[in-house]
């Protein structure tokens, strides 16, 4: 079969199988702008599933470019409430900034430009390109770098390099309909050739698939390691307040309210027969004692917040994890 029947048949499938995603909805050219430019920050580390209520809500509450450079902080964090990775919120809204400033509004539509805005690396200035833009581009995310691997039946290190899947990503070829196209081998990769179990029967390129003929869907993935580390959190309260700060100290949940804590050696965590909380955050399976005090440990910046206010409050899910620990005391 020719590469351009293959393609047609790749975005016919999208066309009748693409998942309705509120950031895919049709728009205006600069909206859609937009709507890619919030869409692709929030699914840096996180689940299609996930974002999608908070994109929504973002959108509401912050509906374009202008509104998000002049979006103050407590409304911004309150929008990414949960979402986590709250430094993207953060870079997202000095993006914003930037493109107003330097750009007149309108995201750069050149690799270049987009990698020297704040939070944008290569994929996300290639995914933006590809679907804002609709430039011949496919950005390879773990959905179409499973899709590449099975469909050449990739398995040794060095066929498993980034240039060697950027050489065979336009394996069957271009599309004028670029945005759609590059979305399309994304939704393949997501909706039929999962990780387990590939629904080879409903995919459009199997009969053009290697490891389908060879029945081989086994594929070599990257090896997380999560690191653990260990800390003590002072729970002080004082009637039904408890004693929070403004994190200055961590790198993560920067600027964040949190517990008053410190890291301590993997010996004192074991040997404390304080109450205790596992809590994954990022790359880090944190282990936390919750130490419970009588006097207000001496710090600087903290607040005291009532415990039945928390859900008007912007807090990062590790701390609302922490007081739903807490209340079982
Ligand atoms: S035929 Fe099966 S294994 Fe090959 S790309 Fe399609 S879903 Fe994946």
């Amino acid at each position: 079969m020719k590469k351009q029947n293959i393609s047609n048949k790749i975005l016919n499938w999208y066309d009748n199988n693409k998942r309705h995603l509120p950031w895919r909805k049709h728009t205006s050219k600069k909206q859609k702008q937009y709507f890619t430019l919030v869409s692709e920050f929030m699914l840096q580390q996180t689940q299609v599933k996930t974002v999608i209520p908070y994109f929504e809500n973002f959108i509401n509450k912050i509906p374009n470019m202008q509104s998000l450079a002049k979006v103050n902080s407590d409304k911004l964090m309150k929008c990414w409430e949960g979402l986590g990775y709250y430094s993207r919120a953060r870079n997202l809204r000095k993006t914003s900034k930037q493109i107003i400033s330097d750009f007149k509004g309108n995201l750069p539509e050149n690799i270049e430009d987009l990698k020297k805005l704040p939070g944008i690396g290569d994929y996300t200035s290639r995914a933006i390109l590809a679907i804002a833009f609709n430039k011949p581009i496919i950005p390879i995310d773990g959905n179409v770098e499973r899709v590449l691997k099975r469909i050449f039946c990739l398995k040794k290190k060095n066929e498993i390099t980034k240039d060697n899947l950027n050489k065979k990503i336009f394996f069957f070829g271009k599309s004028k309909r670029s945005s759609e196209y590059a979305q399309a081998i994304m939704e393949i990769g997501a909706l039929i050739c999962k990780p387990k179990n590939p629904i080879c029967i409903e995919c459009p390129i199997s009969k053009n698939c290697i490891s389908f003929k060879k029945n081989n869907f086994e594929i070599k993935s990257k090896i997380k390691f999560n690191k653990i580390k260990y800390f003590e959190a002072a729970i002080y309260n004082n009637k039904n307040k408890y004693l929070l700060i403004k994190n200055d100290k961590f790198n993560f949940l920067k600027n964040l309210l949190i517990f008053p804590m410190r890291e301590v050696e993997k010996k004192k965590f074991i040997s404390s027969i304080s109450r205790k909380i596992n809590i994954k955050i990022s790359n880090m399976n944190m282990k936390i004692i919750l130490n419970k005090k009588n006097e207000k440990p001496k710090i600087k910046n903290g607040y005291m917040l009532d415990k039945n206010n928390i859900e008007s409050k912007i807090l990062p899910s590790f701390t609302k994890k922490i007081f739903k620990s807490i209340s079982k005391y």
